[in-house]
Formats: structure tokens, C-alpha cells, sequence
């Protein structure tokens, strides 16, 4: 048979099937125990329980088996110390960009494909042999869109505040999205070099959000900038990665991929160009993926120094192609077994976004209805 019921799926997982019912109320659907589940459901629904579902073909007519097991816990040993990925916040004309920039500027290391930088959402430097991730993409938008879709891709916010300028309100709004997410936030007084700088100032006005520097009894790290004219740029990286030990950030780098896309667009020549940050696992060339709706192949992978790379481990940010549409900022991306399996979920995925819309619409259509009543 070409599908399984919720309770003989529940019987292979190992779970009651109680609460493979009470998952898919959640999700919308009212089912029995007898409810068939095709493979993509079955599928679906075993990972929302971290399960992974095998897709088994028997005779020539392919006959969906569904082989639901546990996946694996990672091994101690597999855990591997991962670098932090950083996203700029903070109010308008505050030197986020300049910051951005200036960081990257001082960390291209000569002969990385001529030094010449290309934006593609992210990048990473390094000090001393030890990297940092920066997300390069408009800070409170692609942060709070990501968040929205649970995708908690930053571990570290940089709050930049000019110091001729003080606390603004997008500061505060880049205060409470950190706090709202649970995200270490780390202080960089900016424009230092300015005569009318008044750091003092700025530290004092912080005080007000609980963001106490060191000096005075707080907990909060505040490094002093100019990012016009890289000063202390070296003691910020310093910092980060101060706060990324006591995160104790690690991953698995021996398995298959998942991350987020941190950006994607249509490329003229290219087709869907997509910038991923692997979150666990690698990404290798050649890997069947599906990204939000879309599925495919990983037919290249980019740094963003324009390098050209076979795989791609933890916080690493890459630009791939190979899919065949373009996803939204902020969707998972997951590395599969095969291409069908690919495509499978992205087709699922497309018909329930296709009852979505139709559900919409049909409620908007109603709604007009009874408006002209
Ligand atoms: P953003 O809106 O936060 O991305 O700010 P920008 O990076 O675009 O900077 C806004 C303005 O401040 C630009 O004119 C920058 O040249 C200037 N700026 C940024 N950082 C510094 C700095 O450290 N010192 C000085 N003097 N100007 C800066
Ligand atoms: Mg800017």
C-alpha cells in the first residue's frame, strides 16, 4: 500500500498515537487512528517528532514502505566548537554598514581571490585562527524575519550606538528584539573619532535597558569604535568571541545539513542563487536539498570572498545554486537522502501552501459576499 495509518505509523515510532493526533490538530487536521497518511505526511509528521521517515521501494510498482526510526543523537565526540554568527543592529546612520564593512575590509586575507568582496547576505572572518559569521543583511528586518519563521540563526547582536548621537529609538527596538529572542547583546560605541563623541553619555543612557557596563558593577560588554577609522575593531572581534566560549556554541559537522537561507534571488545567468548559513551538519556539492518550497541539487557553493568551496560546515555562509525556485529569507533549508525525497516534501509542501491560498481566498471572497449583503 501506498500509505500508513496514524496509529501503525505512531506503533513504528514508538509513541502513542494519541499524540500523533494531538500533533496534527495542531496542524489543522481532525483524524482518527485509522486515518491513511501518504509518505510525505508520514514523513512530515515523524520529523515534527525527530523522526526520520525511509522511503522503501520493493517490486517494479513502488510501494511506499515507511520505516520510521529515531535520528540518531549526536555523539559527544561528533560535537565540534562552532563559530558565532553575529548580526549589526541599531538606529539609522548609527555606522552598522561602516561597521560591517570596516570589519570586512581589515579581515580579507590577501590573495583570497584578489581580495575582492561580494555581498551576498553574510560572511565570516578570522582572528587568529578562530572565525566569526556576520550576517551582512538589513539588520532588524532579516532579523525579526527570521524569528518570525523560529529560525534563531543569531547568536550575538552587536548593538551599534553613536556616541554623538546617544540611544535612539531604534536602538531601543533593536534592545528589545535581542531580549525578545534571548540573544546576547554586545555594545560598540561607534563614531569615537568625532569631536562631539560623548561615550559617557551613551553609557549612561543605556543604563536605563539594564545594559550596565563592566566598570560600573553590570555585566554588559561595551567596546568604544571608529569604524571610519577601524579603531578597536580587533578588541570587538576579541570580544565576540569572548561571549561565544561562555555560549559554548557547538554542532555536529558529520551529518547531513540544515540551515537557514539568509537571502535568495533569480541571477539572470545563474537561475535561483541562494545565500545558506549551515546551522548543523555540512553541506556538500551534489547534496539533495529542499529549501522552503523549492528542491534541488547543490551545484556550486560560493564564499563570499568568491571562493569556490566543495562543503560547508557550522555558521558557515555559502551561496549555492541548484534550486529550482527561489526561497524567502528566513526558511529552513534541509540536506536529503535523495532528490526524491527532495521533491517529494517540496511538492507536499507546495499543495498545502496551494490550500492555504485557496483557503484565503475563498474566505476573502466570502467575506465580499457578505459585504454587499
Ligand atoms: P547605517 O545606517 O547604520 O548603516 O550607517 P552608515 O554605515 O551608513 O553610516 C552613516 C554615516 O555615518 C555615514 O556617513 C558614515 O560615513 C558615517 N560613519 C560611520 N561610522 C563612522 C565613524 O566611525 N566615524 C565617523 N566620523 N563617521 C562614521
Ligand atoms: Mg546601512
Amino acid at each position: 500500500s501506498d500509505s500508513i495509518t496514524v496509529g501503525e505509523l505512531a506503533k513504528r515510532m514508538g509513541v502513542k498515537a494519541n499524540e500523533l493526533i494531538a500533533e496534527l490538530m495542531r496542524q489543522g487536521s481532525m483524524v482518527t487512528i485509522n486515518h491513511p497518511l501518504d509518505y510525505e505526511s508520514a514523513a512530515i509528521l515523524a520529523s515534527e517528532f525527530n523522526y526520520e521517515v525511509e522511503n522503501v521501494a520493493f517490486d517494479e510498482e513502488t510501494i511506499l514502505e515507511v520505516e520510521a526510526k529515531k535520528e540518531a543523537e549526536d555523539n559527544a565526540e561528533d560535537l565540534k566548537t562552532r563559530p558565532p554568527v553575529v548580526t549589526i543592529m541599531g538606529h539609522v546612520d548609527h555606522g552598522k554598514t561602516s561597521l560591517l564593512d570596516a570589519i570586512r575590509e581589515a579581515n580579507v586575507t590577501e590573495g583570497e581571490a584578489g581580495g575582492i568582496t561580494q555581498h551576498i547576505g553574510a560572511y565570516d572572518v578570522e582572528l587568529d585562527g578562530r572565525k566569526i559569521t556576520f550576517l551582512d543583511t538589513p539588520g532588524h528586518e532579516a532579523f525579526t524575519a527570521m524569528r518570525a519563521r523560529g529560525a534563531g540563526v543569531t547568536d550575538i547582536v552587536i548593538l551599534v550606538v553613536a556616541a554623538d548621537d546617544g540611544v535612539m529609538p531604534q536602538t531601543k527596538e533593536a534592545i528589545n528584539h535581542s531580549k525578545a529572542a534571548g540573544v546576547p547583546l554586545i555594545v560598540a560605541v561607534n563614531k569615537i573619532d568625532k569631536p562631539e563623541a560623548n561615550p559617557e553619555r551613551v553609557k549612561q543612557e543605556l543604563t536605563e535597558f539594564e545594559l550596565v557596563p563592566e566598570e560600573w558593577g553590570g555585566d554588559t560588554i561595551f567596546v568604544e569604535v571608529s569604524a571610519k577609522q577601524q579603531t578597536n575593531l580587533d578588541t570587538l572581534l576579541e570580544m565576540i568571541l569572548l561571549q561565544a566560549e561562555v555560549l559554548e556554541l557547538q554542532a555536529n559537522p558529520n551529518k547531513r545539513a540544515k540551515g537557514s537561507i539568509v537571502e535568495a534571488r533569480l541571477d539572470k545567468g545563474r537561475g535561483p542563487v541562494a545565500t545558506v548559513l549551515v546551522q548543523d551538519g555540512t553541506l556538500k556539492q551534489g547534496d539533495a536539498i529542499v529549501a522552503g518550497l523549492h528542491f534541488g541539487r547543490v551545484r556550486s557553493m560560493t564564499t563570499a570572498t568568491g571562493k569556490q568551496v566543495k562543503e560547508a560546515g557550522p555558521s558557515f555562509p555559502v551561496e549555492v545554486t541548484g534550486l529550482g525556485g527561489v526561497p524567502d529569507a528566513g526558511e529552513t533549508f534541509h540536506a536529503v537522502e535523495s532528490e526524491k525525497a527532495a521533491k517529494d516534501v517540496s511538492q507536499h509542501r507546495q499543495q498545502k501552501q496551494r490550500e492555504i491560498d485557496l483557503a484565503k481566498s475563498s474566505k476573502v471572497s466570502l467575506d465580499q459576499l457578505f459585504a454587499k449583503m
